[in-house]
């Protein structure tokens, strides 16, 4: 009875066991890195890292954890979007942040994309107009050793004029046309990625500034964001 007690016992932690584990996100995320980022051209190896080791699965909500690894976007709530991860590799890529810069993300939504900057050896300054999913982010990140990224709920239009200037500044709503002030806020050298038009169709931008503070524009591909939206005054 006891030996028939045990092999059963071995049978439920070799079988029940694994299965009950769930998905493999860490080989779902390899795959992910493989065949949508890297075979597309992103290289920067900063910006692969980040995307190996941060569990995107913890950024969406709970009952679409298996599908977070997928070429696509992601509802996160609030009729709001997590990116699909080859955007988000390629404007990490563009953006060229270097360890110990400053970042401002006008979006943060599930935080992931203020995470990847973040152990990409950034210091990120995140704004989000929605408190809820503010208030969300801010848990996940602290959770997963990422409290130091600083969140605020608000229009970020605006920017963040206490923290400026940044060194880059990334834009993950689309928006009607370049807003000033976060240009202003853009330290000279700096560089800006933010989705330009409306109706479902936007240019994927990369402003530059100068070290004179001259800004130039380049268009970089075509993307679907969600609207930016403005806070009434
Ligand atoms: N970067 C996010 C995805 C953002 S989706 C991620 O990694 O998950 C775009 C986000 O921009 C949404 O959460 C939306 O609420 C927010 N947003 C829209 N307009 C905004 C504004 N004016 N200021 C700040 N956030 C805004």
């Amino acid at each position: 009875m006891k030996r028939c007690l045990a092999l059963l016992a071995a049978l439920i932690l070799t079988t029940v066991l694994p299965a009950a584990a769930g998905p493999d996100y860490t080989a779902l995320r390899a795959k992910m890195v493989e065949r949508q980022i890297v075979a597309r051209g992103v290289s920067d190896p900063a910006v692969l890292a980040a995307m190996r080791t941060l569990p995107r699965h913890e950024f969406v909500p709970e009952d679409l954890r298996g599908m977070a690894y997928n070429d696509h976007p992601l509802p996160i709530g609030q009729g709001q979007t997590i990116s699909q991860p080859f955007i988000v590799a390629y404007m990490s890529e563009a953006l060229g942040v270097k360890p110990g810069q400053k970042v401002l993300e006008i979006g943060t939504g599930s935080g992931y994309q203020a995470a990847v900057l973040a152990a990409m050896g950034a210091k990120v300054y995140s704004i989000e107009i929605l408190p809820e999913l503010s208030r969300r982010a801010a848990a996940v990140l602290k959770r997963l050793g990422y409290g130091a990224v600083r969140l605020k709920v608000g229009d970020g239009y605006k920017g963040w004029p206490q923290e400026a200037p940044f060194d880059a500044v990334i834009v993950t709503a689309a928006a009607p046309h370049i807003p000033p002030p976060l240009v202003e806020q853009l330290r000279p050298g700096g560089r800006m990625v933010i989705p330009v038009g409306s109706g479902g169709y936007e240019e994927l931008t990369l402003v530059e500034k100068g070290p004179q503070g001259k800004v130039s524009t380049r268009g970089l591909m075509a993307v679907r964001f969600v609207p930016l939206v403005r806070e009434k005054e």
